[in-house]
């Protein structure tokens, strides 16, 4: 740390991403991207005229990509909100509304916790049940921020619409904000609720089930009040934090949904043969509705699994905090990587009693 860092910072804690090591091809099962491309359409726009045409700024309103989303999810341009990933998006909904404080699970999306500190929210986390499932009435009228993850991560459980609900009816004066990153593999949307409630923020990404990780494209959807103070911020901030190549992406890739439909599909059905192989390997393994399964066994600590994946060439994802320590979070690859996955697995607990 220099000496000129603002003192305010001086104890924020950045975000920890999962790790992207270069010295040998792993079989990548921590960051929960998708192990399928993006849809042929959406890589052939990459063009050399489109590289070409970089020498542009991009539209920094993203209009075209916005009327495209809104007409796949039946809602209006004016309800959409587009950013650099929805972490960019997460870090404004801190930034515009956290002014009385955040609520959210002890165990959750870790950066809502450095959003909150960066911003200055205080915070307040709420410890999810012994069985890892969230108690909707711990977030009713909280009078606060409430942002809950739905499938949560790295649990992968959800709740259903009726009980985000009450929640968002209950905390009529704040803003509730679902990160619904994984809803397309098997979670429930809570998007109907949008028309009826001003104070709910759906937030989404092209990272997971668009294959589009790299390109880093989020949005999100509320009221057109909530979506003009997101745009504010965002227009203080950098207007152009989408470059014109993921706009394009994006616009292909609404273009392209049953692509996306089908390998969601694909890995949905990749993840339930992988949770059931895993229990008869002895695992605990909790319901996932998304791309990635949560896991322990009593046979092994979790991060000595983790270890011992990793020297055979697996990565998953290790988390050190004390409740779930004994678990790795897996994230569903091609049925091929999964069987290898288990392979290595059953090789490292064949040693144990
Ligand atoms: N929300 C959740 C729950 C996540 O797990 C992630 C991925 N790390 C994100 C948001 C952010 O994804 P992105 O910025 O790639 O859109």
């Amino acid at each position: 740390m220099s000496v000129f860092l603002n003192p305010k910072y001086a104890a924020l804690e950045a975000y920890a991403p999962g790790e992207q090591p270069r010295d040998q091809q792993y079989i990548k099962l921590n960051t929960n991207e998708s192990p399928y491309p993006p849809a042929p359409d959406v890589v052939a726009a990459m063009t050399s005229q489109e590289a070409a045409l970089l020498r542009l700024y991009p539209d920094p309103t993203g209009k075209a990509l916005k009327e495209k989303l809104a007409a796949l999810y039946d809602v209006k341009p004016e309800n959409v909100f587009l950013a650099n990933g929805s972490d960019d998006i997460l870090n404004f909904a801190f930034m515009a509304f956290g002014q009385n404080g955040a609520v959210f699970p002890d165990i959750s999306y870790g950066f809502y916790q450095v959003y909150a500190q960066l911003h200055q929210v205080e915070d307040e986390k709420i410890p999810l049940k012994a069985d890892f499932s969230l108690d909707y009435r711990d977030y009713c009228g909280k009078n606060k921020l409430v942002v809950i993850a739905n499938p949560n991560a790295p649990t992968g459980m959800t709740i259903p619409v009726s009980q985000i609900e009450q929640i968002v009816a209950s905390n009529a004066e704040n803003v509730v904000l679902i990160d619904e990153a994984y809803v397309d593999f098997g979670g429930e949307t809570c998007l109907p609720l949008l028309g009826k409630y001003p104070n709910l923020l759906v937030t989404r990404t092209f990272s997971k089930s668009r294959c589009l990780a790299g390109g880093r494209l989020g949005y999100a959807f509320g009221a057109p009040e909530l979506i003009a103070d997101l745009e504010k911020l965002k227009f203080s901030t950098n207007p152009y934090c989408i470059n014109r190549l993921t706009l394009l992406l994006g616009e292909k890739t609404v273009e392209n949904e049953s692509y996306y439909q089908e390998t969601c599909r694909k890995i949905q059905r990749t993840r339930d043969w992988t949770a059931e192989e895993l229990q008869k390997l002895g695992f605990t393994v909790l319901p996932s509705a998304a791309n990635f399964l949560f896991a322990a066994t009593k046979k092994m600590d979790g991060e000595t699994l983790y270890g011992e994946l990793k020297r055979r060439g697996v990565l998953v994802r290790h988390f050190s905090q004390g409740r779930i320590c004994n678990f790795n979070r897996i994230t569903i690859g091609t049925q091929a990587q999964m069987e290898t996955f288990l392979r290595r697995v059953s090789d490292i607990l064949g040693g144990q009693p």
